[in-house]
């Protein structure tokens, strides 16, 4: 320990002889650290007391909101968001950018780090032992998980979305979705069942509404990695805290997206050069909101968009084009889990011609069926409405 203090010491001598010497100088440095101090004390008190990701999933289990297996696959979930952040920050230099040469189930080009990002989730998924049935972005059909000791849980993810961005190191992130399967219809009897049988089952169970959702959330791989994450009692943050212990420690507590003129931003995000194959209302609608100073900001990654809409406030745009009717992303583990959030978070998240069907109630017909989704505050989605209603009547 003393030498701990010895070499603290010395490494901050030469600073201390660079800093300003005047009395504005002292107080400026003397601000700054009351401040850090007071994000420090924020950082530690969580509504549940837990300070790490591990310890919060355990007092959850203890409060009653979590049961044990739920929190296996959550805690193992984290352990695959933590090696693919890694991937990411290294592809560049591990010759991991660039293309695999192959398509997923929704025609999409994937990229290397989708692939080797997929595998780490399936093992870590699979590992937990808790899983029954695992759907993936990038697999065409559900998987059955063998080795499994009871599998109550269906988990379904997209291992790196937004991986077109990837090459240009911008945000992108992991989304996840756990839901429940209490019939027992989703247990596949491995000696009686034929191939044939499983992925039977596996398709009927799959088929489910957000409203199954035990827990949903992304990690965020940006200039901070952030695991975001409901359990359907509020939405909690936990930054990765690289280089030092290597946990997931809470930074959101209970978060809420601010509403307009209470801390919230007048941004609408979505991809703008899409405006022209949206329906004519909506192109109306993004006009109005031009001219009534809102800002535009679009990554155009969803987990990016989605975590700024969750910070700042405002809305995000996915409506149906001519070009893609359903919009581009998938329902089971895109669209439902960010509903998920957004509703834990005080917001909305619709879809449908007057924007008030509830997303989180469409049961799909298939693994990657696609969705429209418009998200963010509730202020914001119900200005959306009212605009929609004003014109069709
Ligand atoms: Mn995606
Ligand atoms: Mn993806």
């Amino acid at each position: 320990m003393l030498s701990t203090v010895q070499g603290f010491r010395v490494a901050c001598s030469p600073c201390a002889a660079i800093r300003p010497s005047s009395r504005k100088g002292r107080s400026f440095q003397a601000r700054k650290a009351v401040r850090a101090s007071a994000v420090q004390r924020k950082t530690n008190t969580g509504k549940n007391g837990a300070k790490y990701l591990s310890t919060w999933l355990l007092k959850e289990e203890l409060a009653g909101r979590v049961d044990n297996e739920l929190a296996v696959v959550l805690q193992s979930i984290s352990v695959a968001c933590k090696e693919i952040s890694c991937l990411v920050k290294n592809a560049p230099i591990a010759g991991m950018t660039g293309v695999a040469d192959s398509t997923n189930a929704s025609g999409d080009e994937q990229k290397k780090l989708d692939l080797v990002a997929n595998e780490v989730f399936c093992r870590c998924v699979a590992d937990s032992g808790r899983t029954g049935i695992v759907v993936t972005e990038e697999e065409d059909t559900p998987i059955a998980v063998e080795s499994t000791s009871d599998g109550q849980y269906i988990v379904c993810f997209d291992p790196i979305d937004g991986s077109s961005n990837i090459d240009a190191c911008v945000t992108t992130g992991s989304i996840f979705a756990i839901y429940s399967s209490e019939q027992d219809t989703c247990k596949v009897d491995w000696s009686a069942d034929g191939n044939d049988e499983i992925l039977e089952k596996c398709l009927t169970n799959v088929r489910k509404s957000g409203k199954e959702l035990v827990a949903a959330g992304y990690c965020m791989y940006s200039s901070s990695t952030v695991f975001m994450l409901t359990v359907g009692d509020g939405v909690y943050g936990f930054t990765l805290d690289s280089g030092n212990t290597g946990e997931f420690i809470l930074s959101h507590d209970n978060i809420k997206i601010p509403e307009p003129g209470a801390g919230g931003q007048n941004i609408y995000s979505g991809n703008n050069g899409n405006v022209d194959l949206w329906a004519p209302e909506l192109k109306e609608y993004v006009q109005h909101l031009q001219q009534s100073g809102s800002s535009y900001r679009y990554i155009g990654a969803l987990v990016g968009d989605f975590h700024r809409t969750l910070l700042y406030g405002g809305i995000w745009l996915y409506p149906p084009d001519t070009k893609a009717p359903n919009g581009k992303a998938r329902l089971l583990y895109e669209v439902a889990p960010m509903s998920m959030i957004a509703e834990q978070a005080g917001g909305m998240s619709t879809w449908g011609p007057m924007a008030d069907d509830r997303v989180l109630e469409v049961v799909p017909q298939t693994v990657h069926q696609k969705s429209p989704m418009f998200v963010g505050s509730t202020g914001e989605v119900k200005r959306l409405q009212a605009f929609l209603a004003a014109k069709k009547n």
